[in-house]
C-alpha cells in the first residue's frame, strides 16, 4: 500500500465535495447529494473500523485490505504486530537458552524475592536442597532452617557460609547470597563435601606428621643440650657443629609447634571465643617473656593500657597471636631499641598494637607477610629461629575474632603491627 502525505487526503476530500456539489447542482439537489455522499463515507468508515476490530481480536494472517488512510493504518498495525511477535519469539528463545544454561550449572541456583519467597531454582539446587514443585512461593528460611543461614539471609548476604544440607548432615554446602536488583536475590549453593574432605586429609596429615616429629625432636634437643652443658668433655672441633645442631633442632621444634597450632586453628572455627581475656595480666606475662628473649640486647619494652577494658575471645589463641607480634619486634629490632605495646579504644574499635624502631619492612613485602612461610629476608629470619608461620597464625587468630591486622612500616625506621577488633569484642571491665 502506497503511503500518501496528509495534503493528498485533504485534496481528495475537497475534490469529492466539489464533485458532489456540482452533481447536486446539476440535479438541483445540492444538499441532498452532499448528505448522501457524507452518509456513504461514514458507513464505509464504520465498515473499516469493524473489520479492523475483527482482525485485532484474532490477528492471524494479514489484515483485511482497504483503501486510503484505513489501508495504511491496517498495514502499519500489521507490520508492528509482526515485529512484536518476532521480538517475543527472540526473547522466548533467549529465556530458554538462559534457563537451559542455568540448569546445566553444577552449582545450585535459587531465585528468591526480597521477602524470602522462592521463585525459581535449577536442577542442582533441587538435588542439593531437596526442593519440590510445591516449594515455589514458600519461604526459603522454612526450607533451610539453620539459624546461621537465617541470620545470613536477614543481613542480606556477605561472605559465603558453610552449612550441612537440610536432613543430610554429611553433605556440606557453601552458600552465597547475591543481591542483583531491588526486589530479588540469588542464592548460589555449592557442594563442598569432597573439598572439605581433602582439606581435612591435608590438615590431618600435617597434624600427624608434626605430632610424630615432636618426640624425636625433643629427644635430639635434650641430648644436644646435655652434651653442650658438658662442652669441656667434647673435642673443640665439635663445639660449633653441635651448637648449630642445637639451634636448628630448636627451630624445627618451633616449626612443629607452629604447624600444630595452625592445624588446630584451621580445625575449630568457633571454639571458646567468648572468654574474658585479662589484658593487664596477659601483657605482664608477655612483657617479661619478651624481656627474657631480648636478653643482652636490652630492649626497652613498655606496655601502655589506654583502653582499660578486657577482651572477649579465646585466651590461648590471643596469647599466641600477641606473643608472635611482640617476639617479632624483639627479633627484628637491634639492641637497645624501643618496643611499645599499646591497648587502646579508638572510635568503634579496640586496637592492640606493637611498635618498634627496628629494621622495618619494605612496603612491597607488606601485603604478603601473612602468607604461610613468607619471609622478607630468609637469612635474617633463620638467624632469629623464625618459622615464617608467625604472622599466618596471627591472621588466623584475628579472623576467628572478627578482627584484622594492619601493618605500617618504614625500612630502617621501624614497624607497627596493629590488631583491630570490633567494639563488640569488649568485655565488661572486671577484676581478674
Ligand atoms: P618469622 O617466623 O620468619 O618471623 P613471621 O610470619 O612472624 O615469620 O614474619 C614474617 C616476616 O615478616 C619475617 O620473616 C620478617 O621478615 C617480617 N617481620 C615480622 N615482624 C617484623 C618486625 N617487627 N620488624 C621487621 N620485620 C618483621
Amino acid at each position: 500500500m502506497q503511503n500518501y502525505p496528509l495534503w493528498y487526503y485533504y485534496r481528495l476530500l475537497i475534490g469529492s465535495i466539489i464533485v458532489l456539489a456540482v452533481v447536486g447542482a446539476l440535479l438541483g439537489h445540492v444538499w441532498l447529494v452532499l448528505s448522501l455522499g457524507l452518509t456513504f463515507f461514514v458507513a464505509w468508515s464504520i465498515k473499516q473500523q469493524h473489520s479492523l476490530l475483527k482482525w485485532l481480536r484474532n490477528p492471524t494472517g494479514a489484515p483485511p485490505s482497504a483503501d486510503g488512510l484505513w489501508g495504511q493504518l491496517f498495514d502499519e498495525l500489521y507490520n508492528r504486530q509482526r515485529a512484536h511477535s518476532a521480538e517475543i519469539f527472540r526473547l522466548r528463545a533467549l529465556l530458554q537458552r538462559v534457563r537451559a544454561s542455568a540448569e546445566a550449572i553444577p552449582d545450585g541456583v535459587i531465585m528468591v524475592q526480597n521477602d524470602g519467597s522462592i521463585e525459581w531454582w535449577n536442577a542442582s539446587a533441587e538435588k542439593m536442597l531437596g526442593l519440590k514443585p510445591d516449594d515455589r512461593g514458600s519461604a526459603l528460611t522454612n526450607l533451610i532452617r539453620d539459624p546461621k543461614f537465617v541470620r545470613y539471609f536477614k543481613r542480606g548476604g556477605g561472605d559465603s557460609i558453610k552449612l550441612s544440607a537440610p536432613g543430610r548432615e554429611h553433605v556440606r554446602l557453601q552458600m552465597t547470597l547475591v543481591t542483583y536488583n531491588q526486589t530479588e536475590r540469588l542464592l548460589m549453593v555449592r557442594d563442598i563435601t569432597r573439598l572439605l574432605q581433602l582439606e581435612q586429609m591435608r590438615q590431618d596429615f600435617v597434624a600427624n606428621a608434626s605430632h610424630e616429629l615432636r618426640t624425636p625432636l625433643t629427644v635430639l634437643r635434650g641430648y644436644l643440650e646435655t652434651i653442650l652443658d658438658q662442652q669441656e668433655r667434647v673435642p673443640s672441633f665439635l663445639h660449633r657443629p653441635l651448637k648449630q645442631m642445637f639451634g636448628q633442632s630448636k627451630r624445627m621444634g618451633n616449626l612443629v609447634e607452629d604447624l600444630l597450632l595452625l592445624t588446630r586453628l584451621d580445625a575449630d572455627e568457633t571454639d571458646m571465643l567468648s572468654s574474658e581475656v585479662f589484658v593487664d595480666n596477659l601483657m605482664d606475662q608477655l612483657v617479661s617473656d619478651a624481656q627474657a628473649l631480648s636478653g643482652e640486647k636490652q630492649h626497652r619494652i613498655t606496655f601502655i593500657n589506654e583502653a582499660k577494658i578486657n577482651l572477649l575471645g579465646n585466651p590461648n589463641e590471643l596469647r599466641s597471636a600477641f606473643s608472635n607480634l611482640v617476639f617479632n619486634a624483639v627479633h627484628y629490632t637491634p639492641a637497645n631499641g624501643e618496643i611499645t605495646i599499646r591497648w587502646q579504644q579508638e572510635g568503634g574499635r579496640l586496637i592492640f598494637s606493637v611498635s618498634d624502631n627496628g629494621i622495618g619492612i619494605d612496603p612491597a613485602h607488606i601485603p604478603r607477610l601473612t602468607e604461610r612461610f613468607y619471609r622478607v629476608d630468609i637469612s635474617r629470619s633463620s638467624a632469629t629461629g623464625g618459622t615464617g608461620l608467625g604472622l599466618a597464625i596471627v591472621k588466623h587468630v584475628l579472623q576467628h575474632h572478627d578482627a584484622h591486622l594492619d601493618v605500617h612500616s618504614k625500612p630502617g625506621q621501624g614497624s607497627t603491627f596493629a590488631c583491630v577488633f570490633p567494639l563488640a569484642r569488649a568485655a565488661t571491665p572486671s577484676n581478674p
